[in-house]
């Protein structure tokens, strides 16, 4: 029988397994403690469950742990990790430093369906989803790493979070519990390029987390020829869809837009985006576009995005220009490729 790996099960399916094997049920919560609390993936080490249990256990389940092949540090201190899965791909997650707080920007899949033409990740099509196991992996590491002074969790790296629902919520679930990783759901941002029905789910899952849509154009025509899956969600049915959210969640939207100069930069644009946000009630962030390999985009400097800022406060005043960090190693928005050194 094949064994399952112990970060794949729901918090009260670790309790059920626990029990199965005839087993007290607070061994769970002390298991969930050895795992998500003090990260550790070595049964030997945990000393508080008695040894027949792990013996038990672990001839059912087993632990993955991450298994970290490449680390690049910038010269702005951004920190990438590439991670080896079990069947030899390649992921990244992403350590971004600010005055006042360190950012994760986490992976859900190994490239990405929906090929975006500004972005990296989906420029080697969609091999498979990660499992909720391999996102918290990426979660565990960089808090070995960094410590308590990790305060932000975004889901921006590789892939579609919503395309991945099942087991983005499952880590998502674990990473907040008290007796998983106990992160506070105001601190994770799960980013996604539209995908309606998600979009629907996420709503009614009872966490307070924040959403941020990639929207990059304010036109079908532009947004669809940018973003195919356009074609299928509307900005009109979008926006509605971001309404609800906001309004199940009490949470303001963030609205991410990469300035491409020359194509969705102009007054007109500004001010639709200006529009949008105000209609959501949304904030804006404005990024500058980091150069990816064959995708013909030209690098937007930051004086161009401080003109097209100026342009956009005219309309809104919450809109601020993000900086973009480690793009020396490959690390920035859209160029995460998940590529070996
Ligand atoms: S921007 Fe996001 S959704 Fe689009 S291709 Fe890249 S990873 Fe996929």
């Amino acid at each position: 029988m094949k064994r399952l790996d112990l970060k794949d099960l729901t918090l009260e399916e670790l309790k059920k397994a626990v029990l199965d094997l005839g087993e007290p049920g607070y061994r769970a919560l002390q298991l969930s403690s050895w795992i998500y609390k003090r990260g550790i993936s070595d049964p030997e080490t945990m000393s508080n469950i008695p040894l027949k249990l792990r013996e038990k256990l672990f001839n059912h389940y087993y632990l993955s742990c991450p298994e970290i092949s490449g680390h690049q540090k910038s010269i702005d201190g951004t920190e990438k990790f590439l991670f080896k899965l079990f069947d030899g791909k390649f992921i990244e997650s992403v350590l971004i430093g600010s005055e006042d707080r360190r950012t994760l920007c986490l992976s859900t899949q190994v490239g990405c369906k929906i090929g975006c033409r500004f972005c990296a990740s989906g420029k080697g099509g969609f091999k498979r989803n990660l499992s909720s196991a391999e996102i918290l992996n990426q979660v565990l590491h960089a808090k070995e790493t960094a410590g308590s002074g990790l305060t932000n969790y975004v889901f921006m790296g590789m892939g579609e979070p919503l395309e991945n629902y099942e087991n983005l919520t499952k880590a998502l679930v674990i990473m907040n519990h008290d007796d998983g990783i106990k992160i506070g759901a105001r601190r994770i941002t799960v980013s996604t390029c539209g995908i309606i029905p998600g979009i629907e789910r996420l709503s009614t899952l009872g966490l307070q987390i924040n959403l941020s849509l990639s929207l990059h154009a304010t036109e079908d025509r532009l947004r669809s020829s940018l973003i195919p899956v356009n074609r299928k969600y509307p900005i009109k049915d979008l926006i509605e869809a971001c309404d609800k959210f906001r309004k199940s969640k009490n949470r303001v939207i963030t609205l991410e837009y990469l300035i491409l100069k020359g194509i969705n930069d102009t007054r007109s644009d500004s001010k639709r985006l200006a529009s949008i946000a105000n209609s959501l009630g949304a904030k804006i962030n404005l990024i500058q576009y980091s150069p990816v390999r064959g995708a013909g985009f030209p690098e937007t400097t930051h004086e161009e995005a401080l003109i097209f800022e100026k342009c956009v406060r005219r309309f809104c005043a919450n809109v601020t220009v993000r900086e973009s960090k480690g793009k020396d190693i490959a690390a920035a928005c859209g160029q995460l490729a998940g590529r070996s050194a």
